[in-house]
């Protein structure tokens, strides 16, 4: 039987190579934002911020401040298989994955004039939405139904679940996170009307044991005309409602 000898190599080379940069790229970043005066909420895009290049360069400061937080733990990532690439993995999925919309510019919608001047509602959905909640960064799964009265504006079908997408690629709560999807989609096409409901399960909830059985939260946004006219509101919840005869119970 042979025995593996653990081996425990310092960073001092990683500590070195961080230290020898003037700022850490996370510095050089958050100084712009800040001479900007512009906010970097867990939930805001700072994507406008980042030079070209600096995105690996940040992948390599999680990486190396999340192997810190590993040897905090007290894990011997250095010997333990399982755990060696973990923080490779996590700041990886972090920037480029899980909080993509933090870090990556939207992706490219084009929008089309309305040249039938349709302006009938339709319901797209469910949309699945996956977020961290702000709070515990654990997982937030759910379901998105988004309505829409066309205004001058019109977008593909498949552009919505890739903007809710984006959008929920942050670490959020679920009250802001629907704000800020309602937000975009008025910006993008400019709608008469717009609802959004959110169906959404919260590990934190479930992780932690604070609830026993299933968690979900449910909320909603009205604006324009969906916000006016109470029959065209209902008319959108009905039309959810149909496709998704759970959602509303
Ligand atoms: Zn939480």
């Amino acid at each position: 039987m042979t025995t593996t000898v653990p081996k425990y190599p310092n960073d001092f080379d990683e500590e070195k190579k961080l230290s020898s940069q003037q700022l850490k790229v996370s510095d050089r970043i958050r100084d712009r934002l800040l001479s900007h005066g512009v906010s970097f909420f867990a939930n805001d895009n700072v994507s406008e911020y980042i030079q070209p290049g600096e995105l690996d360069e940040l992948e390599d400061e999680v990486r190396h401040r999340f192997k810190e937080l590993l040897k905090t733990l007290i894990i011997d990532i250095d010997n333990d298989h399982n755990t060696n690439e973990t923080a490779d993995r996590v700041a990886r999925m972090y920037i480029h994955e899980i909080f993509k919309g933090r870090y990556h510019k939207q992706p490219k919608v084009t929008s089309f004039p309305n040249v039938k001047n349709l302006d009938e509602i339709y319901t797209v959905g469910p949309i699945t939405v996956r977020s961290a909640c702000s709070h515990h960064f654990v997982p937030i799964m759910g379901s998105c139904w988004i309505g829409i009265k066309p205004g001058s504006r019109v977008i593909g079908l498949s552009k919505f679940a890739r903007v809710a997408d984006w959008v929920f690629s942050r670490p959020h709560i679920q009250e802001e996170a629907v704000m800020i999807l309602a937000d975009e989609i008025e910006r993008l096409c400019e709608p008469q009307g717009l609802g959004i409901i959110i169906k959404a399960e919260h590990y934190c909830m479930k992780l932690r044991g604070v609830m026993e059985s299933q968690c979900s939260m449910v909320n909603s946004v009205v604006r324009g005309d969906f916000r006016h006219d109470l029959s065209l509101k209902q008319e959108f919840f009905a039309l959810v409602r149909q496709q998704e005869s759970s959602l509303l119970k």
